[in-house]
């Protein structure tokens, strides 16, 4: 059994040198997450793009025309002019908005600081004048307008700001016409309103209206419903979806395995160590220290990897030809061990 084991490790040697001299796919799962500036509380972290830093509404525009809302001490301010969206087109977000409604009350019910932020210009949070004015449910502040109320009534006074932080994933149509439905996760003033909400289509009044077809991206708007909203330090972060070799959010999966027969395995089985390593049937186990054995899967024929698990295991072999040393690599480094005679 031993000579076969001889025979076979020289090839795996190859193998085994071609795999390590590039970065292994699975050395990626530890990618650092990206390092970005949170800037102060409410933002603009520095991997925002800035919608509105209180100058001007460069960004915006209201239909094919420039945006017309007024302008003033840092402070946009709804005047009538239309609703306004934005010049770029996003797909899945996180959107901050600061918005205040007029300190004298005036009006009620939906008539009283109604306004509202869109995503892909047709689905709107509703932001809305909500302190003591009672409205239907599905039209107050915070709700995903004519689908969801608020989990809450989060709202502040009248003339105080008011964040609404928004995290949009946007409706992906699909190859065969049908549509994966976006989502909603909503924060009014740092409070959770809407939780991962599911769009059925888009906002419209006392009508259900369908997705529309092969939409991908949309403008952000901010509604013109007649009441003089004002609105601050408005920025979005684009969800892209992670490229799985260089985020750190790679979906746990099980490691690609190769099947190693159980005579090789056994070359493998001994105590490197506070590490044990055992085979059972083609399966081999390790169990460190105290702790309950864990099965580990052949990526390469000397190479496991743990399933879910960063960790790694390398046997190598010694100048006797047989396997000497088991290498195990975690997250922040590698250790080597020798194994027990
Ligand atoms: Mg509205």
């Amino acid at each position: 059994m031993f000579k076969l084991t001889l025979r076979i490790l020289p090839v795996f040697t190859l193998i085994s040198v071609l795999a390590t001299s590039g970065l292994h796919a699975a050395d990626k799962k530890n990618v650092q997450p990206k390092v970005i500036n949170p800037g102060p509380v409410g933002g603009p972290p520095s991997d925002a793009i800035i919608l509105f830093d209180g100058t001007d509404l460069s960004k915006w525009r209201s239909g094919k025309k420039e945006a017309g809302w007024k302008v003033e001490d840092g402070i946009m301010e709804v005047n009538g002019t239309g609703g306004i969206l934005t010049k770029e087109e996003f797909g899945d977000v996180q959107l901050h908005v600061e918005g205040a409604a007029p300190m004298k009350v005036k009006g009620k019910g939906q008539g009283r600081g109604n306004s509202g932020v869109y995503l892909q210009g047709r689905y709107e949070i509703q932001v809305l004048d909500s302190y003591e004015n009672k409205t239907y449910p599905k039209g107050q502040a915070g709700a995903f307008y004519n689908n969801f109320p608020p989990l809450v009534n989060a709202s502040r006074k009248p003339g105080e700001w008011q964040t609404y932080d928004i995290i949009f994933h946007a409706p992906k149509p699909k190859e065969d016409g049908s549509v994966e439905p976006g989502s909603f996760t909503v924060l009014h003033n740092g409070v959770l309103v809407q939780d991962n909400v599911e769009l059925t289509g888009p906002t419209s009044w006392l009508v259900r209206s369908p997705y529309p077809a092969g939409v991908v991206e949309g403008s952000i708007g901010l509604q013109d419903h007649g009441n003089p909203l004002r609105y601050r330090n408005i920025w979005v972060r684009e969800l892209k979806t992670a490229d799985p070799l260089d985020s750190p959010f790679v979906k746990p999966e099980l490691p690609k395995t190769v099947s190693v027969p159980p005579h090789v395995l056994d070359a493998y089985v001994g105590t490197y160590g506070n590490t044990r390593v055992t085979r059972e049937g083609s399966r081999l186990f390790v169990a460190r220290g105290g702790q309950d054995r864990i099965e580990v899967f052949a990526v390469l024929p000397r190479v496991f990897e743990c399933a879910l698990l960063d960790g790694r295991y390398e046997f190598l072999v010694g100048e006797s030809g047989n396997i000497e040393k088991m290498k195990f690599t975690v997250a922040d480094g590698s250790n080597t061990f020798t194994k027990k005679k």
